[in-house]
């Protein structure tokens, strides 16, 4: 090693765990940077890595056996060093390879070193326009229509594009090059990747507010914390309508004007085109470019996203949990709306927690993080009635409008006047009605998802069951299928009961599509019903059209599962009915409970926004369960102090962490042999500090054919109960048919 090269650490992208010092020779030493993206040699491969220290804490003994960086993939760097310390904390504490959190941070075009910022583009020349130029491929159609198409563009265009739009291959282009007829040229324009169509409204105006006072006292708050210029988390509680989102914007003026960014996470990008048109609309206006993070993004699209972060040109990001590992410099404020919303957790690897995230990344910068919600998550209120995060709160719904009367309808009693139990209860259907007479709108609501139906017979009770998933399949009308939900399996749906041959097995429960046709039997005739659920989030356009054509008053009744909770503003819904209030309360999860009074209270919030009070009806088979009681007057203290009660009865979050450790495999005889010795290894070795519980067959007990057991662990702190985890797991082979995966924090006991 000479003098002039230097000792680095770098983080390998593939296969180890931690950093490894490397040599930088004299000609690449000068021009490397923290979060330089390179290629080092790893045993006997190559693979990528990232700078991850320019200064090594302790050089390595034998500093002539170290290994040189091979070149660069990228100079400038593709991490921040609050991401790349980010990532190491990640790793740890949610019990991941450093990679695969790297993985999330670090587009995959950039990865791949195919990272170009220009894109390459085909321009006819001024032989191409002449009529010798057409002369000369005249043999050879597919040259001809290429040659066309590119004399009808007002300028290059597009190679890759323009030639998967014609349906021909590169070699046309190359022969049109070959004969001077078009020519290659690079073009660094960016695509309008973002501009997208989520922005629904240029027709939607937007009137220049007046902050109420509470708006005011509470940005004023925030601002505060902001000036301070150092780290803190700030609940801003807001019933439903109160004008949160006009407190998020002041605050993120604040962080601009002091030259800072800022990242603004809603649960779920396509459900927030409102928040997303206001943002656009109040920022672009003062110059500053928006970038909108989200899953529909191409490889390209998301590359120019972030190459316009990186350099810092755009300084406000809006997206789903994703965007928390946006490369914005200098961040000061990170906004996470809806901070309850279980969409934030990750279920697959790394299964991290987007709002706990912010929080740690927030620390990292000394920035603010800003979590806004109507019913937060009782993590959250636990860390404000300890002093961890301080709160604001707006207690008013916009001029003063009331919070939407609700009727609990008991439908036990609505049971017994009839046979069989309606899906619609009387007073519900009565309301609709009226609505339907006085020209206003209605949702109705519903805790299931899709177009679900589980077929049951009416005189044994046999239900069909996917023989790999243990759940109950559901019944498709439109193809007269049963299939499920987990792994897809399908079959034709039985005529009479396969295990009694009664012919009244029929569709027991009820989807939105067996929702809406019920509203449509018992409404007028020219009621418009229309139906969103999952499964049109697939079809983004369809999902979009459906919200307009609502909003603009062509649709009557809205039928939804709880996609249309969320953050959606409709002034005419004057009602709203929630079909079965108690699904969440019938699931094995201890905070059934506390989903069940979220969702509850944001429903009811989506009813009366306009001028006109709403009225919420909840249907219910337990009507006295504390969750439906308090909702009704969307009462979180109350809820919240008995609902904490419990938790700390039993040691439950927000006391203590909760960490499900699950064992999966083809064969159910192993895994739950491998789940109990282990359980045994955790017996003779206790682990201090922590509950085991189970191992158990997990409610989920299947999924495509793979069986699943699970321990739960509860604990006070995370690391040190991993590192005793992780020590005692070292020594415990597993089968090979046999694996398992810790999720810190889990969120959904499915
Ligand atoms: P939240 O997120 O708290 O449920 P929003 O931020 O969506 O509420 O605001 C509800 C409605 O009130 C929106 O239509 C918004 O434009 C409007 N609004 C907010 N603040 C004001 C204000 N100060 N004056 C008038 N209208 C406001
Ligand atoms: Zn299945
Ligand atoms: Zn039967």
């Amino acid at each position: 090693m000479t003098n002039t090269s230097k000792t680095i650490e770098v983080q390998p992208l593939s296969g180890f765990k931690k950093a490894l010092a490397y040599a930088v020779d004299q000609k690449l030493a000068p021009r490397i940077q923290l979060g330089s993206l390179v290629i080092i040699p790893l045993g006997h491969r190559k693979t990528l890595g990232i700078v991850s220290s320019l200064t090594p804490e302790s050089p390595p003994a034998s500093v002539e056996r170290l290994k040189f960086v091979l070149s660069f993939v990228r100079e400038d760097p593709v991490l921040s060093p609050d991401l790349i310390s980010l990532a190491r904390w990640m790793s740890g504490y949610y019990a991941t390879s450093i990679e695969s959190v790297l993985e999330g941070m670090i587009p995959a075009a950039v990865r791949d070193g195919t990272g170009e910022k220009t894109k390459r583009m085909l321009e006819i020349t001024k032989l191409g326009l002449t009529d010798k130029g057409k002369e000369l491929v005249s043999r050879s159609p597919k040259q001809r229509v290429l040659l066309d198409y590119l004399s009808q563009q007002a300028g290059p265009a597009p190679l890759n594009e323009s030639i998967k739009h014609l349906g021909v291959g590169e070699s046309v282009a190359k022969g049109l090059m070959g004969k001077g007829l078009a020519i290659e040229t690079k073009d660094s324009v960016k695509r309008v990747a973002y501009s997208d169509d989520l922005t629904d409204s240029a027709d939607e105006i937007y009137a220049e507010v007046k902050l109420t006072d509470e708006q005011s006292q509470a940005s004023k708050e925030i601002k505060d914390s902001l000036k301070k210029n150092c780290f803190s988390t700030h609940l801003l509680l807001g019933i439903t309508g109160s004008g949160k989102t006009e407190v998020y914007f002041e605050a993120m003026e604040e962080a601009l004007s002091m030259g800072g960014s800022v990242l603004f996470l809603v649960p779920e990008v396509a459900l927030a085109p409102q928040t997303v048109s206001r943002l656009r609309h109040r920022f672009s206006r003062q110059g500053e470019q928006v970038v909108v993070w989200h899953s529909h993004l191409s490889a390209g699209e998301r590359l120019d996203a972030w190459s316009s972060i990186t350099q810092g040109n755009a300084r406000i990001v809006v997206g789903a949990r994703s965007a928390i590992f946006a490369p914005v410099p200098n961040l000061r404020l990170i906004v996470v709306d809806e901070e309850h919303e279980p969409a934030y957790k990750q279920d697959e690897n790394p299964r991290y927690h987007g709002r706990d995230v912010a929080v740690y990344r927030a620390m990292l910068n000394g920035a603010v993080c800003l979590l806004g919600s109507a019913t937060p998550s009782l993590e959250t209120l636990h860390n404000v009635e300890i002093k961890k995060y301080s709160k604001s709160s707006l207690t008013k719904r916009i001029d003063g409008r009331e919070l939407p009367l609700i009727h609990l309808v008991d439908m036990r009693k609505e049971s017994l006047r009839e046979k069989i139990p309606p899906i619609l209860s009387q007073p519900l259907v009565e309301a609709l009605r009226q609505r339907y007479t006085d020209r206003e709108q209605s949702i109705l609501f519903l805790n299931r998802r899709g177009f679900n139906t589980t077929m049951l017979c009416p005189e044994c009770g046999y239900v069909e069951q996917c023989k790999d998933c243990s759940i109950a399949m559901t019944y498709h009308r439109t193809d007269g299928y049963l299939r499920c939900h987990l792994c897809s399996h399908r079959k034709p749906a039985p005529r009479c009961c396969p295990e009694c041959k009664s012919f009244d097995i029929r569709k027991k429960g009820h989807g939105t599509q067996r929702i809406e046709d019920i509203v449509r039997d018992l409404l007028p005739r020219k009621t418009v019903v229309m139906r969103i659920d999952a499964d049109m989030m697939t079809k983004k356009n369809l999902f979009r059209e459906v919200l307009n054509d609502f909003r603009r008053g062509k649709i009557d009744v809205l039928v939804g599962t709880q996609m249309i909770a969320k953050g959606l503003d409709f002034p005419n819904v004057t009602l709203v009915g929630v079909v079965d209030a108690d699904l969440p309360l019938r699931m094995e999860d201890f905070r059934a409970s506390e989903r069940a009074f979220q969702l509850l209270v944001q429903v009811g919030g989506r009813a009366g926004r306009g001028d006109r009070a709403g009225e919420v009806f909840v249907q219910t088979y337990a009507p006295h369960a504390p969750s439906i009681q308090y909702s009704r007057k969307a009462d979180l203290h109350g809820f919240s102090e008995e609902e904490m009660e419990l938790r700390k009865e039993f040691g439950y979050p927000p006391y203590r962490h909760l960490i499900r450790h699950l064992f999966r495999g083809r064969s159910e005889e192993k895994v739950e042999f491998y789940a109990q010795q282990w359980r045994k290894v955790l017996d003779a070795m206790p682990i201090p500090q922590v509950d085991v519980k189970g191992p158990a067959p997990a409610p989920l007990e299947k999924i495509k054919g793979f069986y699943r057991y699970h321990l739960l662990y509860l604990t006070g702190s995370v690391r040190p109960f991993l590192e005793q985890f992780h020590s005692r797991r070292a020594d415990f082979p597993l089968d090979k048919d046999v694996h398992d995966v810790i999720d810190v924090d889990c969120h959904q006991l499915s």
